[in-house]
């Protein structure tokens, strides 16, 4: 058993990884200010005597009074809505402040620390797919760069607090992911598109939808986070986490409406700025390094997400 904090913990991402580590056996101990996370996503792990929570915002400095030996950071807003605008300066505190904060804890307790990094550091591809080794094309004014050189700000101090303070560290560049947990008011593209579907509201598609994203189902992205944080010391990434299937936004529109036998019409919203126009992680790293490769294709996990979003929206 081992002692596991994850910040970000009552998110999507964080909230599914916490109750695969708990089944695993592990104690978790999941850190969050709720921003964007929910503790209904904790809601059927709360009560084990595995888990605690504690309220934080991961801009300041954490004590931890166990010991600590895995730490997953996760914590900061991932959806382009929850990020833009008004919380961009937080959401840039976030990624760097986050990070520096939690490797120091990371070093004080000399544990394992995994940094949640994202496709978004490539920023507008120019090379595709996309490899570990290219270095990107971000607009470091635009709306996004507060998230994306937040993230880039983020991998850069990893790997200093590695050269110098000798922290083991571990950094995933995670493509666009979806599944339950999502928060149907998240304004991510799946979840959009499913509430929409089922409640027979217009299918919102920003741009002409030509432009593609690749998405990988959680349960998938868990198995290869766990891998990854347990993979041989020296192999720190960065690695791209994310299901090379790729989709253009149309095409994902008409899977959706189709599945759920929707009235709702597609309608053309326009495209916010810098949003990139293509998507597709090359995963060759992580079948080598980690054995890994997803294993839910988009059909299977529209299928469990529905379900989910049925659930969420008290629809039979
Ligand atoms: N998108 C869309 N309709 C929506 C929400 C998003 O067409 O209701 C598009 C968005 O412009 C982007 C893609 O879907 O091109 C993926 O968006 P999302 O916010 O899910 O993730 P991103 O990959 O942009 O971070």
């Amino acid at each position: 058993m081992k002692t596991i904090l994850i910040t970000g913990g009552t998110g999507f991402l964080g909230s599914n990884l916490a109750k695969r580590l708990i089944k695993d056996g592990n104690r978790v101990i999941c850190v969050d200010n709720n921003y964007t996370g929910r503790m209904e996503n904790v809601e059927e792990i709360k009560e084990s005597p595995q888990f605690s929570f504690i309220y934080h915002d991961v801009c300041a400095p954490l004590k931890v009074a166990e010991k600590v030996d895995q730490i997953y950071n996760m914590a900061c807003p991932a959806s382009p809505p929850a990020y833009q605008g008004k919380h961009s300066i937080e959401t840039t505190k976030t990624c760097v402040m986050g990070a520096i904060n939690m490797l120091e804890l990371a070093k004080e307790h000399n544990a394992t620390i995994l940094q949640c990094s994202t496709s978004e550091i490539y920023g507008e591809p120019l090379v595709h797919p996309q490899v570990e080794s290219y270095r990107g094309n971000v607009n470091p004014i635009g709306i996004r760069s507060c998230y994306d050189e937040g993230k880039r700000c983020a991998e850069s101090l990893f790997f200093d607090y590695h050269r110098h303070e000798g922290v083991n560290i571990k950094v995933i560049r995670i493509f666009n992911t979806y599944g339950p947990n999502m928060d149907p008011k998240d304004g991510r593209v799946i979840s959009n598109f499913i509430c929409q579907a089922l409640l027979g509201k217009d299918i919102t598609i920003y741009g002409d939808g030509s432009q593609t994203r690749s998405f990988c189902y959680v349960d998938d992205l868990i198995e290869a986070m766990v891998r990854m944080m347990n993979s041989d010391k020296e192999f720190t990434g960065p690695v791209n986490l994310g299901n090379p299937g790729e989709f253009t936004m149309k095409e994902l529109a008409d899977l959706v409406v189709k599945k759920i036998q929707s009235t709702s019409k597609i309608v053309f919203k326009e495209l916010p700025s810098d949003d990139p126009t293509q998507r597709r992680p090359d995963i060759s790293l992580a079948k080598k390094m980690l054995n890994w490769q997803p294993q839910i294709d988009l059909d299977a996990g529209l299928e469990k997400t529905i379900v989910y979003f049925k659930g969420q929206l008290n629809i039979q």
